[in-house]
């Protein structure tokens, strides 16, 4: 038999309930054969997984990779259990950079800190006092900036230490437009190797500025081929005509319709528990109509963010009477506080909630951020992954990375052991949503998401089974080519 260059086999794999081989032509899974495989094709080249898992190649549907990527090389605050360790880290920091670089400091979350409170303005000073800083909190939604930083934004009309919303937006958006084309290409760089480490094939990943611009979309568009994982662009925008000229087939990202349950700003039906604020709905009724039906005449998949249940009913009413929903798998980013009578609404429109596992498993339970700020009651109408696939609605798995970490073992495992037994998957189900369900959202279904023959060779590779606590992860694939091996 004539041997191929692109030919091989992959060898005694768990590929499906037991042991065989695959053999794989440019990229495309030919065939399914037995293991040991038969004497024809022994002289085709052949790599071993040595009797390990191996799963469709895992894809998040829901990431900021540029921002993940940015930060990960800056100040990570996510273990940090008073403002004094702030403080240390940040000075550490400030003493290895020049004058003209920013620093990054991200993943705050001052519930978890001694203090309870954001650090003040004059203590980041303290730490950061000749170079710009930018702190943000977990979620994202809201940030601080030093001294320095606050003078070199123009546009900054505010007292307040701590910004939220437009000042939030508006700060990071500063930041982000400073760095170079080198930059923005590394920081993508370093998310694909964490994506890799993480499971991934695929990152379905935002790039915009949540408003008018769709920053460096073309840049990254153009530099695809340079990335060992494969980014799904979302031009993050309002600009229909700068995604139309882009070539986008889709539209948003986290495009607010409404903020965060850590900052209180999702809208929601009822008060948060301390205090009588119900969130706030970033635009009207009238802006998103127009917004949505707009971007669906020229065939364009819309995403917005929506958290709250009043938020997410407003998107969805819109998504209900626009009848290309279904066509164009319009998305509910996150959709995370749903009653019963809501998700009977989105089973009518027929949106796509985009959901994340990691929510429920770092803010859910009794004891809970999420009990905490909405009352037991309320926290257990959060996520509800099993509810919304019972009532016939797809779903999709994502992490929103950088809020949560990129790990396709750790969020399945957060699907499948929610911390309402109700909302939990079965494992099937967990890796459906960021396998089969995830390429069917990128209408690649008949391409990629499955181990099945004629599909692209994508498969993420593991020790042992993904519900074992000490499997780890030995390979990804990528379109037949070993991109990550466990060393
Ligand atoms: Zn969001
Ligand atoms: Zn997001």
């Amino acid at each position: 038999m004539k041997i191929l260059a692109n030919l091989y086999l992959w060898l005694n794999g768990k590929f499906t309930e037991e042991t065989h081989s695959l053999l794989v032509d440019k990229g495309i899974i030919i065939e399914h054969l037995p293991y040991p495989v038969p004497e024809q094709y022994k002289n085709i080249f052949q790599q071993d997984f040595n009797g390990a898992y191996a799963y469709p190649g895992f894809i998040d549907t829901h990431t900021h990779s540029f921002e993940g990527g940015l930060y990960c090389s800056g100040v990570d605050l996510s273990k940090v259990k008073n403002i004094a360790e702030v403080l240390e880290l940040l000075s550490a920091e400030n003493a290895k950079k020049t004058k003209e670089e920013i620093i990054f400091a991200w993943q705050m979350d001052e519930t978890l800190l001694q203090e309870k409170r954001f650090p003040t303005v004059q203590e980041l000073d303290s730490a950061v006092p000749d170079k710009a800083l930018l702190l943000r909190r977990i979620d994202g939604h809201s940030c601080m900036l030093n001294s320095f930083a606050r003078k070199q934004i123009k546009e900054l009309n505010t007292k307040n230490e701590v910004l939220k919303g437009a000042e939030n937006d508006r700060a990071v958006r500063h930041f982000h437009s400073c760095l170079t084309d080198e930059e923005i290409i590394e920081a993508y760089q370093v998310s694909a190797k964490i994506g890799l480490q993480g499971g991934f094939t695929s990152l379905h990943t935002m790039i915009g500025d949540a408003h008018n611009s769709i920053t460096h979309y073309e840049l990254i568009r153009d530099n695809l081929d340079k990335f060992p994982l494969r980014f799904i662009l979302y031009p993050q925008s309002f600009n229909i005509s700068a995604a139309l000229d882009a070539g986008a087939k889709r539209i948003g990202g986290c495009i607010l319709a409404d903020g965060s349950i850590g900052s209180e700003t999702a809208a929601i039906s009822e008060p948060y528990l301390n205090g009588n604020s119900r969130g706030i709905l970033y635009q009207s009724d009238e802006f998103w109509q127009k917004f949505i039906s707009e971007a669906s005449k020229h065939h364009l998949q819309v995403a917005v963010h929506c958290i709250g249940d009043r938020a997410i009913r407003q998107i969805n009413n819109v998504y209900k009477n626009i009848s290309a929903t279904e066509e164009l798998r319009c998305e509910l980013i996150h959709c995370e506080l749903t009653d019963d009578e809501l998700i009977g609404e989105i089973a009518v429109s027929k949106a796509v909630p985009v959901m994340q596992p990691n929510f429920d498993l770092l803010w859910g339970g009794e004891n809970g951020f999420y009990a905490q700020k909405l009352g037991i009651k309320r926290s257990q109408i959060m996520n509800r992954f099993a509810t919304i696939l019972q009532a016939g609605i797809t779903i999709t798995g994502g992490s929103d990375w950088y809020v949560t970490p990129l790990n396709a073992m750790q969020s399945i495992n957060a699907a499948i052991n929610h911390h309402n037994p109700q909302e939990r998957l079965s494992l099937t189900q967990a890796i459906d949503i960021y396998t089969k369900n995830a390429a069917w959202l990128n209408f690649e279904e008949n391409i990629t998401g499955q181990i099945k023959t004629g599909f692209q060779a994508d498969l993420s590779i593991y020790s042992l089974p993904l519900e074992t606590e000490t499997s780890q992860l030995r390979y990804v694939i990528r379109e037949g080519e070993i991109e990550y091996a466990e060393r």
